[in-house]
């Protein structure tokens, strides 16, 4: 049956639509107008949706792996099939232009896919005329996946696919101002998995500590902020649940003397300011040699000058609004902070007039005390600062509770490597950045994360290691 992507969003649970008593609203963050509503699940229903995902476990688990990696890999081409018409309920819920949405989607529909390929390892310890020992690695059970709204289908996908390659099932529950294109993901996948391995919820700001407490689960995959993902673990702890907590960043890049600045520049740009900014690996903090500060500073500006500012919907828009009301306060306040304190601003283009919308601002070499270097802000406003020596630009860099990514940017690549080497995150990337891959662990170090998602790494926090010791000849 064709779905409809403009109304009618129900929970997935046990295989079935489901909607509830009470709904949340959802807001177009171009125009800062509700526009559709989504099921706000209460207590009963998420103990029915992990009571089906605990039913459902039993055969889940016992399926050969390769049936569960061919229904990973169906649910990826579902999800590809359907990326025009996600991408337009994406970007009338999380502000993102509309081409921009639909590589997103395309981009989980590839995740799900290079994760169906994934198999756990086996190792035997001992094959000897005495004994076998082996390692096999088992699924925990139910997962309780929380996912935040900047990439709400990406991020919910690095959960859903290596959490049901590994044997476990799941509730998922999308952030409450993203709830719609997961609500419609889960109806799309309903043909594919078996009722209650993937169960997907929606509900206000009460349903997250629910479910952390929720003693049915065996483990919590977070995605969101690092006040948050505190939170979490601390609600963990009262049952051993497991965690992997993907939390904020503060991310420094560096740029060295030797660079081509025509050729950096634009790179540099969206690697800030991509997705409005809005990105956990977004750079944060721009560290310029003060050789090529004004250089790099006046091609940064005139980017920003030409960068459309808009609603994702319509053409030649490059950045859309930020995603939420609170967000757009939040980064508001920063902005204004700054500019309390005597600040330099450069802004970018002008920007509609409703809506949750934020020009591009750079701010020039503020001192590293001030709070839009300190924070993270989560939205357009970039501190750039000089540096003249690489020790000192490298305690800078480290100088943060987060660890989540960094940047180098240099000519001289065994330098660059020097210095990545240096710096203290998860993530480094060399004359690029915002490149992710599912082959490969991502995940922060200090306040930025706990645990890793993707990679062998990330498929195995989703299991458990059991020894089998079996003597022989007896
Ligand atoms: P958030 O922490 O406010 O919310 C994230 C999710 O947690 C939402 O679904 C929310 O409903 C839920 N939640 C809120 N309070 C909860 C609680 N007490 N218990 C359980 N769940 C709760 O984060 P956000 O504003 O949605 O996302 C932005 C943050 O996420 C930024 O800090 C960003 O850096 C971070 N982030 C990190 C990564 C990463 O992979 N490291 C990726 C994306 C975003």
């Amino acid at each position: 049956m064709a779905i409809d992507f403009n109304s009618n969003y129900t929970m997935t649970i046990n295989g079935k639509g489901v909607v509830s008593p009470g709904s949340i609203e959802v807001v177009n963050p171009a125009t800062g107008t509700a526009f559709a509503s989504a099921p706000d699940c209460n207590m009963t229903q998420l103990d029915d949706a992990v009571a089906a995902a605990k039913a459902a476990f039993k055969t889940w688990r016992k399926l050969p792996i390769s049936e569960r990696q061919a229904l990973v890999r169906k649910a990826g081409e579902v999800l590809a099939a359907h990326a025009d018409d996600l991408a337009r309920l994406f970007t009338r819920e999380q502000g993102r232009p509309v081409d921009a949405a639909k590589q997103e989607i395309l981009g989980a529909a590839q995740w799900l896919q290079a994760v169906s390929m994934m198999t756990p390892p086996m190792h035997v310890s001992e094959d000897s005329a005495a004994q076998r020992i082996e390692t096999q690695y088992v699924p925990l059970g139910v997962i309780c996946a929380i996912a935040p709204w900047n990439f709400p289908v990406t991020l919910s996908m690095w959960k859903v696919a290596p959490a049901l390659v590994a044997g476990n099932t799941m509730v998922l529950k999308p952030s409450p101002f993203t709830p719609l294109c997961t609500l419609k993901i889960g109806e799309l996948f309903r043909d594919v998995f078996p009722p209650g391995v993937l169960n997907i919820i929606s509900g206000g700001d009460q349903l997250g500590p629910w479910m952390t407490s929720h003693p049915g689960f065996a483990k919590i995959s977070f995605t969101g902020s690092t006040a948050t993902g505190k939170a979490v673990l601390a609600s963990a702890a009262k049952d051993l649940k497991r965690v992997t907590l993907e939390l904020g960043g503060n991310d420094a890049a560096i740029v060295m003397p030797d660079v081509d600045l025509d050729d950096v520049a634009q790179k540099i740009f969206f690697g800030a300011f991509f997705n409005t900014a809005q990105i956990c690996v977004a750079t944060k903090r721009l560290y310029v040699h003060e050789s090529i500060y004004d250089g790099l500073r006046d091609r940064l500006a005139a980017i920003a000058k030409m960068v459309k500012v808009g609603d994702g919907t319509e053409q030649g828009t490059v950045l859309g609004p930020i995603q939420n009301k609170r967000q757009y306060e939040r980064v508001m306040e920063l902005i204004d902070d700054a500019r309390k304190n005597g600040l330099t601003l450069i802004e970018g283009a002008g920007v509609p007039a409703s809506g949750y919308f934020i020009p591009v601002t750079i701010v020039d070499n503020p001192p590293e005390a001030s709070r839009v270097v300190q924070e993270e802000a989560f939205g357009p406003v970039l501190p750039m600062m000089k540096f003249a020596d690489v020790d000192e630009v490298i305690d800078r860099a480290n100088a943060s509770d987060y660890g989540l990514a960094g940047a180098v940017w240099s000519k001289d690549t065994d330098k660059a490597m020097d210095i990545a080497r240096r710096l203290e995150t998860g993530t480094v990337w060399i004359n690029q950045n915002l490149n992710l891959r599912p082959d490969t662990p991502f995940g922060g170090h200090k306040q930025s994360g706990f645990g890793v998602e993707n990679g062998m790494e990330g498929l195995l926090e989703y299991m458990v290691p059991q020894a089998v010791y079996l003597a022989k000849g007896g």
